[in-house]
């Protein structure tokens, strides 16, 4: 990868490479990033970078070079990832009960995923090697129903590291491993301590991770951390319509609804075509008018969409109150808002008052938490379809059709 295939970060590649030009690489690395703001292929740009042949022979004029040269044999290898020198670990699932699974066991798998889905998240991995496994590939991972297997970087992954990395490198000089989601270490990660404090010469730990406080302190206190920023909404923007051709308009709403997060992006864009105005006004109509029956049958309905859609939906419902809550304020037209938005959320302020709508938006981001967190999907919308309607109901003559 290169590092021009990383969306922005443009201060925090160019602090990358004065480290490389000016020798003072440390010999691990924590990049921490959110979801979505490309950590992980900030890393494989960066490895390609190092083993670059043009980089690390200074085979150059005085311009020391911005980007890897993406042609030499180095830069092939790196970025098919079947570079000698540049090693992954990454969590997996064991495939029966009482295997021993090491990262390099779904080495084909992950050489997929990164092609497909750069920006994915853990969720997003698991579920691919789990399709994989079940020989169903052609569904998005984020519509794929889930498995419950949880992942890790296992024991035998740290004898497998230490192994690799006492080994000579074969080609650059380099060694580097790129641990991604070092979060999934577990305990197991202590095992890796000492090779971090004292690793062989010429070798790099690169550990990409999403949430740096769920990492072992003891690794924590031994790597210097570089902290990613999310892109920004324009270069999502751009990234949108250079990346995947959506039309300007499209990638500006998305863009903005998207909180920064680049897979959150792509995630509702795949979802682009689905009816959430539909679904939630059936919703508010089942709470509202239509009574228990219906809502009951609109819970099964939702039960059944999977928790990343649930999550969507629920998004989209929050997004429209808060258009609702930025109309109400600002007392003016929304010019960039589509119509059927528009005309939604201006309903959304003759029914409910500020207060009502400020509550529900604590229920829903409550909601998203406890669905990330694996809650029983029939059993959180019932729960948050009483609530709802407690707090709607205050408005006696609400009429949402
Ligand atoms: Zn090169």
């Amino acid at each position: 990868m290169l590092f021009s295939q990383v969306i922005g970060q443009q201060e925090i590649k160019a602090k990358l490479r004065n480290l490389v030009e000016h020798n003072r690489l440390s010999h691990a690395l924590l990049v921490q990033a959110p979801e979505g703001a490309g950590g992980l292929p900030l890393a494989l740009a960066f490895s390609q970078y190092i083993v670059c042949d043009r980089v690390s022979e200074r085979s150059f004029g005085n311009d020391f070079p911005a980007e890897s040269c993406g042609i030499c044999p180095a830069c092939i290898k790196a970025s098919q990832m079947i570079h000698p020198d540049i090693h992954y670990s990454y969590p997996v699932v064991s495939k029966k009960p009482g295997d021993k699974p090491v990262s390099a066991d779904f080495i084909a798998d992950w050489r997929e995923f990164i092609s497909l889905f750069p920006y994915g998240n853990i969720f997003d991995w698991l579920q691919f090697i789990q399709q994989a496994e079940d020989g169903k590939k052609d569904i998005n991972p984020q519509d794929y129903k889930p498995g419950n297997k949880q992942g890790n970087i296992t024991a035998h992954e740290c004898h497998e590291i230490n192994r690799k990395l006492s080994l000579k490198s074969f080609e650059s000089g380099y060694k580097i491993l790129i641990m991604w989601m070092p979060e999934y270490l577990g305990n197991e990660g202590n095992r890796l301590l000492k090779l971090i404090e004292e690793p062989p010469a010429d070798t790099l730990f690169l550990l990409v991770s999403e949430n740096e406080s769920l990492i072992l302190p003891t690794i924590l206190s031994r790597v210097q951390i570089i902290r990613l920023p999310r892109p920004s909404v324009s270069e999502i923007q751009d990234a949108l319509v250079s990346r995947s051709g959506v039309a300007p308009e499209q990638a500006r709403q998305l863009a903005a609804v998207c909180e920064q997060n680049y897979r959150e992006a792509l995630n509702q864009l795949q979802h682009a075509q689905d009816d959430w105005q539909g679904l939630l006004r059936e919703w508010l109509n089942a709470i509202l008018k239509t009574g228990p029956v219906a809502q009951v049958k609109w819970v099964d309905e939702i039960s059944r969409i999977g928790r990343e859609k649930q999550k969507q939906f629920l998004q989209y419902f929050i997004h429209l109150l808060e258009q609702a809550i930025r109309l109400r304020m600002m007392d003016r037209e929304a010019e960039d808002l589509p119509e059927t938005e528009k005309d939604f959320a201006n309903r959304l302020n003759k029914t409910t008052d500020l207060a009502a709508q400020q509550a529900i938006v604590k229920e829903l981001n409550k909601s998203i938490y406890f669905i990330e967190r694996n809650a029983h999907a029939k059993m959180l919308f019932h729960a948050l379809t009483i609530r709802l309607y407690h707090i709607l109901a205050a408005r006696e003559e609400a009429v949402l059709t």
